[in-house]
């Protein structure tokens, strides 16, 4: 499928605008609108679901965006956090060197300068005084947060290895060449894991992790020949790895990473615990051991999540000699559960019937009302929002309390008893995995 049609779609059905568009818009930052915000929440809430829930060994956190300028040079952001950069000296572009395929322009075929390094985090002042004693820095990934919270939840939540912490956020990287609509902006979403094992049960736990966060895209709908996993090769590492394995999704501008799986050793605890002069170490009573646990590291992006379920669940299929364009989210994802129309809305009794209905539903899920079209029209709209399923009031309603539910995928329609309507789309939803 092509980038264009998807960004559009998503600016006509309210799911992603252009950020500051009145003004022209500010490059390479977006904004979720009524059904993009929707989504996204049901993205971070289905991870949450699957990493701290369902699962007996995982905390929680939400650290601050904002932290102590010391976490950045332990961490080796300040000196090692930077790209490559090359400008054409023609069109005066800019690119990332390990992007380029050949030692020319990819635009117009100019020379390029040599290349620089470009420190991707963005400096910011605390404080009134512009002085460097105050300057400080939007996170560039969130799992500093977690590392410098270690010991916090180890004894908080008096957790024995192996166990992990989960936290989602926001993250800011000045990326030298953005684009490709939400796939690399300049500020944007993590959810990221930090788990905590013991050394020489590091490996298994790697591979463990990496079927893991797999299998949850797959259980989410992702088909499984767009998904692959690509290990990194020993010169690609960042310092700190051991080793590292994207996941892979078949983007519109080819495979790209969705989300690494990094294999971080012991590097961040002890850079933390040398930079702070705190003992960031675990002591294991029952071998009476002390050790510096090494860390897998599960780091995804919730825009390039988000993406994903868009790309891939995006069809066009022709329906008697009609084009009909249908989001097939997961029902778990999908930002509208159920739309409930009226067949007639200059009937009083059937509008009223239908927004009763819909009002019923705002407890358990979100549900909305339209009448600004006809019947066939609703519908398609809502196929193109990714609604699972319509509720339609019509005259008959009015005396036999009964509606018809039509099923966004197969267009079947049934006639559902108003009084059994609510368990009846539990129960669908619920196949879904919603
Ligand atoms: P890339 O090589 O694409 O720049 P990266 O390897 O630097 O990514 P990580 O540092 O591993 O990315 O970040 C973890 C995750 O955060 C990525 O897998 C991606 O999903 C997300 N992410 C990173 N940078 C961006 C960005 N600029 N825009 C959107 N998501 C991002």
């Amino acid at each position: 499928m092509e980038m264009e049609k998807l960004v559009s779609l998503c600016k006509r059905r309210g799911f992603i605008f252009q950020s500051s568009e009145v003004y022209g818009g500010l490059e390479s930052t977006w904004d979720y609108g009524p059904l993009g915000v929707e989504l996204k929440r049901n993205v971070k809430e289905a991870w949450w679901r699957s990493v701290v829930y369902e699962r007996n060994d995982m905390e929680g956190l939400d650290a601050a965006i904002l932290m102590h300028p010391s976490v950045w040079v332990a961490s080796g952001h300040v000196d090692g956090f930077a790209d490559l950069m090359v400008d054409c000296k023609g069109c005066k572009k800019r690119f990332r060197l390990d992007h380029l395929k050949e030692k020319k322009c990819p635009d117009c075929g100019g020379e390029l300068t040599e290349p620089r390094k470009f420190n991707l985090m963005f400096k910011t002042q605390v404080g009134s005084l512009e002085d460097t004693a105050s300057s400080i820095y939007l996170r560039p990934e969130t799992a500093q947060g977690i590392f410098v919270n270690f010991e916090n939840v180890l004894t908080t939540s008096r957790r024995k290895l192996p166990f992990g912490i989960a936290q989602t956020g926001k993250a800011f990287r000045n990326e030298v060449t953005t684009g490709n609509f939400t796939f690399r902006s300049r500020e944007f979403e993590q959810m990221e894991i930090e788990y905590f094992v013991k050394p020489g049960t590091d490996e298994e736990w790697y591979k463990k992790w990496i079927q893991d966060r797999f299998d949850w895209y797959i259980s989410l709908g992702i088909k499984k020949e767009n998904l692959k996993l690509r290990p990194h090769a020993k010169d690609e590492l960042a310092h700190y790895a051991k080793a590292c394995t994207d996941i892979e999704y078949l983007f519109p501008m080819g495979w790209s990473e969705l989300e690494g799986i990094a294999n971080r050793t012991d590097f961040d605890l002890k850079q933390h615990a040398a930079s702070s002069g705190k003992d960031l170490s675990y002591f294991d009573e029952a071998t009476k051991e002390r050790f510096v646990p090494y860390v897998i590291e599960p780091s995804g992006g919730v825009d390039r999540a988000v993406l994903a379920f868009l790309v891939d669940s995006y069809r066009e299929e022709m329906v008697r000699n009609d084009k009909r364009v249908v989001l097939g989210l997961h029902k778990a994802l999908a930002p509208i559960k159920v739309a409930v129309l009226p067949l007639l809305k200059n009937r009083p009794e059937i509008v009223e019937m239908a927004l009763k209905i819909k009002q019923g539903f705002g407890k358990s899920f979100k549900a909305v009302y339209d009448d600004t079209a006809s019947i066939g029209r609703l519908y398609r709209r809502q196929d193109e929002t990714g609604t699972p399923f319509c509720v339609t009031v019509d005259v008959e309603s009015l005396s036999d309390k009964k509606v018809t539910v039509r099923d966004r995928d197969t267009m079947q329609q049934d006639r559902v008893g108003v009084d059994k309507l609510k368990e009846y789309l539990d129960g669908k939803l619920k196949e879904g995995g919603f």
